[in-house]
């Protein structure tokens, strides 16, 4: 349904996409990931027909955007970050604009009641605007996007500065949207993922550098487990301990205290429960445990995961085995891995920044 063939985009002596290609099939929802200025938001909008590419090609339905823009963009639906909405106009108002600026035909009332029944806009249709919460706004944005009927729609950060039960509703609102359309969204979520994508693509630097089924992904990263395990007891010699630890992939200090003890970052091999032997190593030393949590899954682990399973096929990165501390030379994948989780760890903060200040 979507196809991207070598797609490079210059931006002066910037390149922003550099021979990107991937394609999505009818009825999948793909998750387009990767850190600041990566090149999502160009692809995106070069998907949608609002920028050119220097080389290369993007098809809707077999419809190239370039040759043929006002063909590709019936069939395209698209929520921008940032919703273009008209706060004066009612909820009603605004989608029979589109309804009009989209050139669409047909029972127009019938088609907007099904769009504000499916979205749950029904009751606020008569509503201005403005006095919508940011939740109903997105799904107004959500609205917009599916006048026409279009069979591809696209999402740049659909749940951005939304509560979480907020963020739930939209997620279940794209996920419904998958059974009848094609749909790409860009998140820099893993939770988004998850709860919404078929597939995921990383991409880097104008570079697609992953693209696998979250299945896969989701797999492969529930079967390694991240742990901040609180100790009391002489740094240097749990952190020594810890790295000796049968099963333990990596330990790390944190730069962070709880009371008289220290925090370490612990990943453990695939498949392998250490918590019983933790404790049992650190009584005999006569260290206490006085916290473990889970650490969850994130978008480092989502990128080493993807990478690690390229190299069962035989490509570059060292064993796990290999790579028990951060000391040393960052590979390029770690770094990136890095950039992604401090990416996500920066949205996550200014977004709660954000809903702090809206409060
Ligand atoms: P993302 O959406 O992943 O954050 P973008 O597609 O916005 O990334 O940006 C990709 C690269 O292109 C970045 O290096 C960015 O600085 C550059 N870029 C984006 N838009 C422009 C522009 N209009 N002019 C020049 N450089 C741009």
């Amino acid at each position: 349904m979507i196809r991207i063939e070598h797609l490079v985009k210059n931006y002066g002596s910037n390149c922003a996409l550099d021979d990107v290609s991937f394609s999505v099939s009818q009825g999948e929802i793909v998750g387009l990931l990767g850190p600041n200025g990566a090149g999502k938001s160009t692809a995106m909008n070069i998907l949608t027909g609002y920028l050119s590419s220097t080389s290369g090609k993007a098809m809707i339905d077999g419809v190239d955007i370039l040759s043929d823009p006002l063909r590709a963009k019936k069939m395209i639906g698209y929520l921008p970050e940032q919703p273009p909405l008209y706060p004066d106009m009612t909820v009603w108002e605004y989608l029979s604009f589109c309804y009009d600026l989209k050139g669409c035909r047909g029972d127009r009332a019938a088609h907007l009641r099904e769009i504000c029944d499916t979205v749950r806009l029904s009751d606020v249709s008569g509503r201005l605007i403005r006095h919508l919460s940011k939740g109903y706004r997105q799904r107004v944005g959500i609205a917009q996007a599916m006048v026409g009927d279009p069979k591809v729609i696209i999402f740049d950060e659909p749940t951005v500065g939304l509560d979480p039960k907020q963020i739930i509703e939209v997620r279940n609102l794209i996920r419904g949207l998958g059974k009848t359309h094609t749909v790409i969204l860009s998140t820099h979520l893993l939770s988004e993922v998850q709860a919404v994508c078929d597939r995921i693509v990383i991409i880097n630097k104008g570079r697609i550098v992953a693209d696998e089924k979250t299945e896969r992904i989701a797999n492969a990263v529930s079967e390694s487990r991240r742990f901040r395990a609180k100790i009391c007891g002489p740094q240097e010699l749990v952190l020594q301990a810890l790295l000796e630890m049968p099963g333990v992939a990596r330990a790390e200090l944190l730069p962070e205290r709880d009371g008289d003890a220290s925090v370490y970052a612990l990943e453990t091999e695939q498949g392998l429960d250490i918590r019983k032997k933790l404790f049992y190593l650190l009584s005999e030393r006569g260290w206490a445990l006085v916290g473990l949590e889970s650490s969850g899954v994130n978008l480092e682990d989502i990128f080493l995961s993807v990478v690690n399973s390229s190299d069962q096929s035989g490509t570059k990165r060292a064993p796990r085995s290999a790579r028990k501390t951060r000391r040393g030379k960052a590979t390029e994948e770690e770094t990136l891995g890095e950039a992604l989780y401090e990416d996500a760890d920066r949205r996550r903060k200014e977004s709660a920044a954000q809903k702090n200040d809206e409060d």
